[in-house]
């Protein structure tokens, strides 16, 4: 499923402003707040809004040093050795690039570190060759481009029969703070049925009539 303008405006609006209220996301996108609220949480659900993370200033954070570690790879296990190298603490972004490369990006606290970390973790490894390493010395501009991609895809899975949620308005259920989505109304029922009384005791409520398509 794709997601739509409505969706689009919503990501725009929090891309601008994460902790922005749903009252104040709804002026500005002239949307209901109910209507934001369900497109919300269900991009959140589907995985297309990851979390909020805020963006520290790069000066006052002042964390150390950042380098960028370029790397020749094997291309048979370059996702490998980007997902190994991913896990430390240190690296900010793994980039796989074109010419069978990768290129790191690290935070460390010293320039000094630079070589223990590389012994530590690059250097011996048979997958990975280091080709070139540039310290970085400003940070002219260090955010997320505030850019909704076009090609963006809401993989709604349906909480009954796991298959792909593609209806615009989603059999929903809500109870507590979870949301609950169903590719039709039988997956509905079928899982009212099994859990029904557990949903009501977490406070199942009626789902409001919805302005999906406002
Ligand atoms: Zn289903």
């Amino acid at each position: 499923m794709k997601p739509d303008e409505i969706d689009t405006k919503i990501l725009e609006a929090l891309m601008e402003d994460g902790r922005a209220s749903l009252r104040k996301i709804a002026r500005t996108t002239s949307l209901t707040t109910p209507t934001v609220s369900a497109r919300m949480a269900r991009m959140t659900k589907a995985g297309l809004i990851k979390k909020f993370v805020p963006i520290l200033s790069v000066d006052s954070s002042n964390r150390g040093v950042s380098a960028l570690v370029n790397l020749g790879i094997d291309p048979k296990s370059a996702e490998r050795t980007a997902r190994d190298l991913a896990k430390l603490k240190e690296v900010q972004s793994v980039y796989l690039t074109t010419g069978q490369s990768m290129t790191l990006k690290v935070a460390l606290y010293g320039v000094q570190e630079l070589q223990s970390f590389l012994k530590r973790n690059v250097l011996g490894r048979p997958d990975a060759k280091v080709t070139s390493i540039q310290v970085i010395t400003a940070v002219v501009k260090e955010e997320p481009a505030s850019l909704v991609p076009k090609t963006l895809t809401i993989d709604l899975k349906c909480d009954y029969c796991r298959e792909e949620v593609t209806l615009t308005r989603p059999y929903t259920i809500v109870a507590g703070s979870s949301r609950y989505y169903f590719c039709c109304r039988t997956c509905k029922r079928a899982y009212l049925d099994k859990y029904g009384s557990r949903l009501a005791s977490i406070g199942r409520t009626e789902e409001p009539k919805l302005t999906l398509h406002s």
